[in-house]
């Protein structure tokens, strides 16, 4: 079963980090792991059951072919969000130590199951033409090394075959934490924020690691959308509850 990551000591992150190691669940170490987690592992993780049809916020109840309030009253720029975890334990851990440490093993087990359930939900008609990952500002790029929402695109592209335009997009600035401020706040934060710089094809999937308030995705499918885009999906790992 999953042991607490934050209490992991740096001696277990280094193991888990070891090469010699890999085979292994990047939760509880077990030696019985397939792609990076054990069975029971796999099984805790908190699947993003119940959500809204449209941008994928978790509800507390069963709700087919509902959406959300916000989604109702103000209906975002794209189809539909697929995201199969919730922003809980351990996915917010691990998904941190991949994004912030830049430990992969981590993130292993989270894009093979992500990819594997983008080809069950994915009917042929829904295929994107092209994934755009969200783009990040070139000073945190700097900072941490890479993109992580390009490093996901990267793999879903190779695993389901679909072309990955990592330049189309930029972002000019760095913006405030969407989390910390009102809902006027947020839309005005993201004023310009994304510029398109290439060509866009019609149905896209923007790609990211986490969707927290959601105005983020919606600010660069407003963006895409005006440059020609007419199906935009938003394809990422975890969602953070309303
Ligand atoms: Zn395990
Ligand atoms: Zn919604």
């Amino acid at each position: 079963m999953i042991n607490g990551l934050n209490p992991l000591s740096t001696f277990v992150g280094k193991m888990v980090n070891n090469e010699a190691r890999a085979g292994r669940c990047v939760t509880c170490l077990s030696p019985r792991a397939s792609h990076g987690l054990c069975r029971d592992c796999r099984a805790d993780l908190p699947r993003n059951r119940w959500h809204c049809a449209t941008c994928a916020l978790p509800m507390a109840f069963p709700s087919p072919g509902m959406c959300c309030g916000e989604c109702q009253s103000s209906p975002p720029p794209f189809s539909r969000a697929l995201i199969p975890w919730r922003y809980q334990f351990p996915v917010d851990g691990m998904i941190g130590r991949y994004k912030y440490h830049g430990h992969r093993k981590f993130a292993r087990p989270l894009l093979n199951d992500f990819g594997e359930f983008l080809k069950q939900e994915l009917a042929p008609a829904n295929r994107p033409d092209t994934l755009i990952p969200a783009p990040m500002h070139w000073l945190r790029r700097w900072q941490r090394g890479f993109n992580q929402a390009q490093d996901i695109a990267e793999y879903l592209g190779a695993h389901l075959d679909i072309p990955v335009a990592g330049r189309s997009v930029r972002r000019n600035r760095r913006v405030k934490a969407q989390r910390s401020l009102g809902r006027a706040g947020r839309l005005t934060n993201l004023d310009g924020v994304f510029e398109v710089c290439g060509q866009i094809p019609h149905r896209v999937a923007i790609v990211d690691d986490v969707v927290t308030t959601g105005a983020t995705v919606r600010a660069l499918a407003r963006v895409l959308a005006d440059a020609g885009a007419c199906e935009i999906q938003v394809w990422a790992l975890a969602r953070t509850p309303g």
